[in-house]
């Protein structure tokens, strides 16, 4: 049996409460796993002093697969996301988030089973950004008006929306292919090409040209206002969203919403050669942190993700049966997944514990 070596963040906030019970579940599925745990974020600058330890990014590097709990980033501060940060260090350039409800979760409008590809390195979360008033944000504008473009109020902060075309190439052939492999049928491609005619106009057309290459996955288009109203009221229309990263945040939120909150919804970011990260979607929610209530589930769905990854599909499937389990039970599962006003939710621990004799019954 081979054993996987991985790098495990336990993040902070309610992190290393949903880690902890997240580690134990993986390995009640009995895969052999080395945990390599290493901090980043916040931790780390507490204790090193460095939220980017050169010891955690070598342990990434050199594992190619982590398991990562939440970290905090500090609004405002003019400091970089650390979870931005993270995507671009590694060039994890497909954020994977399917949108899937299991019985016994709420979901507002019914049954979904989506998975967004989003393109995590581009677009206007490249970074590329001039504050008001300073002397970068007047050459910019200097410059905008010498290029032909339209004259800005002097009290602008701008920042730069690109779109590559290998990017968008890379993410397209992402989409297709996790299509291909998951047995889905449709990719559709998400922009506003109508009004960006360049940037998402070239993610438009390389969607088209790369869609010509999988006859075998019906291709179509959708403008990102339409598709979030289509979202909303027939979503069983679709099946893979492709979109550059701006749209792909927002819209997985959305879905994610959809199909029950940010307490169920599990993420990915992936890279060339298998390099890859797996977290939820939702943060660290440090209000909770400490108090062994918030639901490890979308963490423990992520690494259902991370185990298929890994060739591990079998333990994948369990780990997923198990949790479905427990869930569409509705006994033992955290507050968020009970109705309003019923205070029975069990805690973090409690609900991998339930997952975990699932798995053992089985
Ligand atoms: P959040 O997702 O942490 O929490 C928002 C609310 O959602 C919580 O108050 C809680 O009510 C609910 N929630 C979230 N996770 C839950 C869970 N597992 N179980 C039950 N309920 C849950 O969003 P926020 O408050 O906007 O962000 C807090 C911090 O996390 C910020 O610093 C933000 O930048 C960061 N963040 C990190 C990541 C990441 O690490 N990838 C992602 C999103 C936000």
């Amino acid at each position: 049996m081979t054993t996987h070596d991985i790098t495990l963040i336990p993040g902070d906030g309610t992190g290393p409460e949903i880690v902890e019970a997240t580690r134990r579940a993986i390995e009640a599925t009995g895969v052999q796993i080395r945990w390599d745990v290493h901090e980043i974020g916040v931790p780390a600058l507490e204790k090193y002093g460095d939220p980017f330890p050169k010891a955690s990014l070598d342990s990434v590097r050199r594992n190619r697969v982590g398991l990562k709990g939440p970290l905090t980033t500090e609004l405002g501060t003019g400091r970089r996301s650390v979870n931005v940060a993270l995507r671009k260090e590694f060039d994890l350039y497909a954020n994977l988030r399917p949108a899937k409800t299991y019985p016994g979760v709420q979901a507002p409008l019914g049954d979904l089973d989506l998975v967004i590809v989003r393109e995590n390195i581009e677009d206007l979360y490249a970074g590329i950004e001039f504050d008001i008033g300073t002397k970068e944000a007047a050459e910019m504008r200097d410059a905008i008006v010498r290029l032909g473009g339209s004259r800005l109020r002097e009290d602008s902060a701008i920042s730069i929306k690109y779109i590559s075309e290998f990017g968008s190439r890379r993410i397209a052939k992402f989409a297709f292919e996790y299509a291909r492999a998951n047995q889905r049928k449709k990719v559709t491609a998400v922009h506003k090409a109508n009004v960006m005619k360049f940037s998402d106009g070239l993610f438009l057309r390389v969607a088209q040209e790369v869609a010509k290459g999988y006859p075998d996955i019906a291709f179509e288009d959708r403008i990102v206002d339409n598709m979030c109203m289509q979202l909303v009221q027939k979503p069983d229309l679709y099946d893979v969203l492709v979109l550059p990263n701006l749209y792909g945040d927002i819209v997985s939120d959305l879905t994610a919403g959809l199909a029950g909150g940010l307490g169920v919804a599990p993420g990915a970011n992936i890279g060339e050669n298998g390099i890859a990260i797996f977290e939820a979607i939702h943060g660290s929610a440090p209000k909770y942190a400490g108090q062994n209530k918030v639901n490890p589930m979308a963490l423990m769905l992520s690494s259902v993700l991370m185990l298929r990854h890994l060739g591990e599909r079998a333990a994948g499937d369990a780990l997923e049966a198990a949790i479905a389990g427990v869930v569409a039970e509705g006994k033992e599962v955290t507050y968020d997944l009970k109705r309003r006003g019923d205070t029975s939710g069990v805690g973090t621990r409690e609900f991998a514990d339930a997952v975990i004799r699932r798995m053992q019954k089985h």
